[in-house]
């Protein structure tokens, strides 16, 4: 049998006032996928944590697992990636946010994921030392590309989803939200729902959607490239999910007016 109290591996996804003293924190585990534990005393001054938990940190986490609540027990949590890069500026920390997001809206609690675990601390190594918007997006395609294919929702990009038609060679595509992949020219006109994507967005998506990791800067794809793949990525993420993604909002805002501000 498995015990119930074990040291494991956490990175924090969220984290919430309960009561005065104490948080609940969402976790994501390699091998309880998403868990949602109450750190008792936590703003407390002499706490066992140390101090509040943050997201966006990475530590050793002892939890007690609770059969019959939906609410797990932390006793502690030992940082072990502070992750302070992400907290440098404003654009990194909204593009980490937004990676959480992601992972929020794909990780069941307590089903066993450690691909994607993998996969979100990955990705905020690579956020952590970004320094340039170019490689930021970059690394937010290749990561949202990487959590639809564990979740299981991959689009259609090697035919047409309607027809069935070729789309191999086409200069530009129209990814349907609706119908879940791309659309032949003949097909796209009465779907409102449809993304125009050129080829290079549409060759960019195929390799992200593969789990190819070069959306990576060095590489050839543009930066317009990029971008437009990261924003057709999110839009179908949110089709899914049947609501906006609040982060990918934000991130679009502070793109659109940089700042260097410090977040914290
Ligand atoms: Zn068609």
């Amino acid at each position: 049998m498995k015990p119930s109290r074990l040291a494991r591996d956490a990175i924090v996804l969220r984290r919430a006032p309960f009561s005065e003293t104490s948080q609940v924190v969402d976790l994501l585990t390699p091998d309880d996928g998403r868990l949602s534990v109450l750190a008792r005393g936590s703003y407390r001054d002499k706490s066992t944590f140390g101090g509040p938990l943050d997201v966006l940190t990475r530590g050793v986490a002892d939890v007690q697992r609770r059969k019959r609540s939906e609410l797990d027990l932390l006793h502690g949590f030992k940082i072990t990636q502070p992750w302070r890069g992400l907290r440098r500026e404003l654009t990194t920390w909204l593009a980490a946010s937004h990676a959480l997001e992601l992972v929020r809206a794909f990780a069941w609690p307590r089903d066993r994921e450690p691909a994607l675990f993998d996969a979100l601390a990955g990705v905020l190594e690579l956020l952590d030392r970004a320094r340039e918007r170019y490689e930021i997006e970059a690394y937010l395609t290749s990561f949202a590309g990487r959590v639809l294919a564990i979740a299981g929702f991959v689009p259609v990009l090697d035919a047409c989803v309607r027809c069935g038609g070729d789309v191999a060679d086409a200069k530009r595509g129209w990814l349907s939200l609706a119908q879940g992949g791309l659309l032949c020219g003949s097909c796209s006109t009465p779907d409102r729902t449809a993304i125009v994507c050129s080829d290079g967005v549409v060759r960019l998506l195929r390799r992200a959607l593969g789990g190819a990791p070069d959306a990576t800067p060095g590489t050839a794809w543009t930066e317009t490239v990029v971008s437009e793949a990261r924003r057709a990525i999110d839009l179908y993420v949110e089709y899914r999910l049947e609501r906006p993604l609040l982060s990918r909002r934000l991130l679009d805002r502070a793109e659109r007016s940089p700042s260097r501000e410090p977040v914290a």
